[in-house]
């Protein structure tokens, strides 16, 4: 069992909360993803994990084992790193083999787990090779390999991909999901890349300001975020948020009244921030019982889809339709929102209401 529990967790740098009350449950064999802008505390995180940095608060456990406090060494987990951190005056082999020399593990044993790791890899062509004479994508994959080879509980991976350009990202994001899902070990990825994490992982916990937003799989954070924060971080466009009435199960945008899915918990006439996403509004050419008047303002053809900037009254609303929709600036349209996919995201704040 590598079930990883993490209990309100702290860490501060020189005053600053780079880890602020963290509590996660990582389950045996998952992978988990911490997703958040730069400086959110993904990395001290991660580093709590692996033991190079110790908390000032709280408790990890890996399995049945305490090792708040153990060096990493007695962790029994692997970091693949952002730079790939390979021995450049070693050969591939050698790199490989590192740990499991540290660790005196037989001669014949190293080869034959070097060997294994490197095919998994496909980097069995290279094992003579210096890390200079490879591209990024073959030392991103030597140093997955470095890891591997150890057999570890855990395998911890800071932004392992994005040294790469963007069309050997796409590639090697979907190589690691594959193995990572064959060889059923811990994961803890860290990325601030929403694709990277919906694409990749069984959970994704969302982070700001050193705290765990929301924790729940790709489909839910992406279809049913907790905040606005999670709301506009995820997705491509984020998703749109105007201003509403809730009503027991419905909310008026705009004077507009919209079903809600299940009737809201918010006091009849409360002002309450609602999220639609861009795919879940239907644009209508004509008028269209309870949906939106709205002014075309920008059209971005994005290939598979156009992006429509669409004024409605107070609100600037993105929505997307097919390419042969005949749209031109100016036009006047009626968006649908799509009863199921209206979110409400909380209340309307005194500090957002006087904006
Ligand atoms: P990035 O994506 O930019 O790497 P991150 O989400 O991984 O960001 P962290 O590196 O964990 O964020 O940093 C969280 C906060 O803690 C930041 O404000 C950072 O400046 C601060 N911090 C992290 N490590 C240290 C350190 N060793 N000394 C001082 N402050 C630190």
């Amino acid at each position: 069992m590598a079930e990883i529990t993490i209990e309100s967790i702290s860490k501060s740098f020189s005053g600053v909360k780079a880890v602020d009350n963290v509590s996660l449950t990582i389950h045996d064999g998952e992978f988990m993803v911490l997703l958040g802008p730069s400086g959110c505390g993904k990395t001290t995180l991660l580093r709590l994990i692996a033991g190079f940095d110790l908390p000032d608060a709280g408790r990890i456990s890996i399995g049945d084992r305490d090792v708040t406090v153990s060096p990493p060494g007695r962790r029994d987990i692997a970091m693949v790193f952002q730079s790939y951190a390979l021995f450049p005056h070693l050969r591939v082999f050698d790199n490989v083999a590192f740990g499991l020399r540290m660790h005196h593990v037989a001669r014949e044993e190293v080869t034959s787990r070097v060997r294994e790791a490197a095919e998994l890899m496909g980097i069995d062509a290279f094992l003579n090779r210096y890390p200079t004479q490879l591209s990024g994508g073959q030392r991103q994959r030597v140093a997955v390999a470095r890891a591997l080879v150890m057999r570890p509980s855990v395998i911890l991976m800071d932004e392992p991909l994005s040294n790469l350009d963007a069309l050997l990202r796409l590639q090697m994001r979907a190589e690691l999901k594959h193995l990572l899902q064959d060889i059923k070990t811990t994961t803890v990825y860290v990325t601030h890349d929403q694709v990277e994490a919906l694409s990749m992982g069984d959970r994704t916990a969302v982070m700001r300001d050193g705290a765990i937003l929301q924790c729940a799989s790709p489909m839910e954070v992406y279809d049913r975020p907790g905040d606005v924060f999670v709301a506009t971080f995820i997705g491509n466009p984020p998703m749109n948020i105007v201003r509403g009435v809730a009503r027991d199960s419905t909310v008026a945008v705009e004077g507009v009244e919209v079903r809600l899915p299940e009737a809201s918990n918010f006091p009849a006439a409360a002002e309450v921030t609602v999220g639609i996403r861009a795919e879940n509004i239907e644009v209508h050419s004509e008028p269209h019982h309870g949906a939106l008047p709205a002014t075309v303002a920008v059209i971005e053809p994005l290939g598979s889809h156009l992006l429509l900037t669409l004024a409605a009254g107070a609100e600037t609303i993105k929505a997307s339709v097919r390419t042969d929709f005949p749209v031109k600036r100016g036009d006047s349209v009626w968006l649908e929102l799509r009863e199921g996919s209206v979110r409400l995201l909380g209340a309307v704040t005194e500090s957002a209401r006087s904006t």
